[in-house]
């Protein structure tokens, strides 16, 4: 595989962004592959090498690269003015449309990232409950601000401590940690923090951590718990949003949130984040209310757009059971290709949304860490020199979009069958 342009590149990079990337993740060893073109499942980089897209921008690229429709919407959506700084019927009607498939959420608000709609949701528990803690569930990710960036402790119930220089103790202390799939101590810890506690926050499928699913019946104990406790459930969709169903894992498993974040799909590859729920809760935020949110990008007329040329494509039948379809034969196949390897790894997933463990399948943050990260990323690198990107991390999810054909799975099994012994 050549690389000499993109390594050239990152050398450059290095002098100028710290860790020569936007984005922690994209800091491939020794150096990242720097993209000059998508189309469909496809990425092509600078060196000329073509790479079957398994990371899909980290999820929201549903539809593949340069989906005609979209394509099709936004070119004239730029014709008509890309920011205006006031409403547009866009957002009426999208807005209608998510209030349609979730029927948790009366009324949103449409922010620029899921990191501004997770912000804003716990703002919006802290306004309305009068109480500062918030409980979040060990290895679960909300983006990149300071309440959620609060690493796992040992035991079941740990109070914070920052995941990242710069969080202030002040903030930490009030992030309360929880494992996964776990709701006795859950309930231990709602108890023991009674009458202090605004929301409990997760990923209801943990999609952060590579995916691990909720066992049965968990998502609702948790539901039933934070109601007998009084407090607010926040269900980050941000990831299983418009891709478990429709009306995401909420939909799915058929628990009702209080308050939802979504983003990444309803973007359709632009910025987007959505904070919305129960009408008495969304009634406190400006300038209804006195919990503040403001954005100049908020409501962006090409975001808007793209999600909704999206939405129109995900909406017809039967293309959210195709690309399922699609994720099962992968989960099934490498299942197989996992048991004849004898390795004691494990394939997890649902929907269109996969991955390998290199280790035994985790039911929550504390066992994922026990697989094979070092192992991992060699297998990443022998997949990329095969022209297969997979997110670079153990801990990241693959996705599937609705335009990798049959033909593509089968390459990529294959391909997964000669690389995953080292
Ligand atoms: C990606 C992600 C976020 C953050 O969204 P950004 O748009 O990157 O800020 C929040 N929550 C979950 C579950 C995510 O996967």
């Amino acid at each position: 595989m050549r690389s000499d342009a993109s390594a050239k590149l990152f050398d450059r990079a290095k002098t100028l962004m710290p860790g020569g990337v936007s984005s922690p993740v994209r800091a491939i060893y020794p150096h990242p592959f720097y993209v000059s073109r998508a189309e469909g499942p496809y990425l092509w980089d600078v060196d000329g090498n073509r790479f079957i897209d398994y990371c899909l921008a980290y999820g929201p690229m549903i539809l593949g690269h340069r989906h005609p429709l979209v394509m099709e919407r936004v070119v004239d959506q730029l014709r008509k003015g890309w920011l205006y700084g006031t409403p547009s019927e866009l957002e009426v009607n999208l807005a209608q449309r998510i209030a349609d498939h979730y029927p948790s959420i009366d009324m949103l608000r449409f922010v620029n990232t899921g990191t501004e709609a997770t912000m804003a949701a716990l703002r919006i528990a802290r306004g309305a409950t009068g109480r500062d803690k918030i409980v979040k569930v060990e290895g679960g990710f909300h983006g990149a601000h300071d309440s959620v960036l609060i690493k796992a402790g040992s035991g079941a119930t740990t109070l914070g401590t920052p995941d990242s220089l710069g969080v202030p103790l002040d903030v930490a202390k009030n992030t309360l940690q929880v494992a996964y799939n776990d709701p006795e101590a859950l309930e231990t810890l709602l108890h023991r923090f009674r009458g202090e506690v605004a929301a409990v926050i997760m990923e209801p499928v943990l999609g952060n951590i590579g995916p691990i699913l909720p066992r049965e019946g968990y998502l609702q104990s948790v539901r039933d718990l934070t109601l007998d406790e009084d407090v607010l459930l926040i269900f980050d969709e941000v990831i299983t949003g418009f891709r478990l169903s429709l009306g995401g894992a909420q939909k799915h498993y058929g628990v009702t949130p209080d308050m939802t974040t979504l983003g990444k799909i309803i973007g359709g590859g632009f910025p987007i984040g959505v904070v919305g729920g129960r009408k008495d809760l969304m009634e406190q935020v400006s300038p209804g209310g006195g919990i503040y949110q403001a954005g100049t990008f908020n409501g962006s007329p090409i975001s808007l757009t793209a999600g909704t040329a999206t939405l129109d494509v995900l909406e017809k039948d039967g293309m959210l059971e195709l690309l399922n379809a699609s994720g099962e034969k992968m989960r099934k196949a490498l299942s197989d290709i996992v048991e004849d390897l004898g390795l004691g790894y494990s394939v997890s997933g649902i929907a269109s949304i996969f991955k390998v463990f290199f280790g035994k399948e985790p039911k929550n943050y504390a066992e994922a860490l026990r697989c094979d990260k070092e192992g991992y990323l060699a297998f990443f690198r022998r997949m990329l020199e095969a022209g297969i990107f997979l997110p670079p991390s153990q801990f990241e999810t693959n996705f599937i979009s609705a335009v990798h054909s049959d033909e593509i799975i089968d390459d990529t099994l294959e391909a997964y069958k000669s690389n995953l012994r080292g």
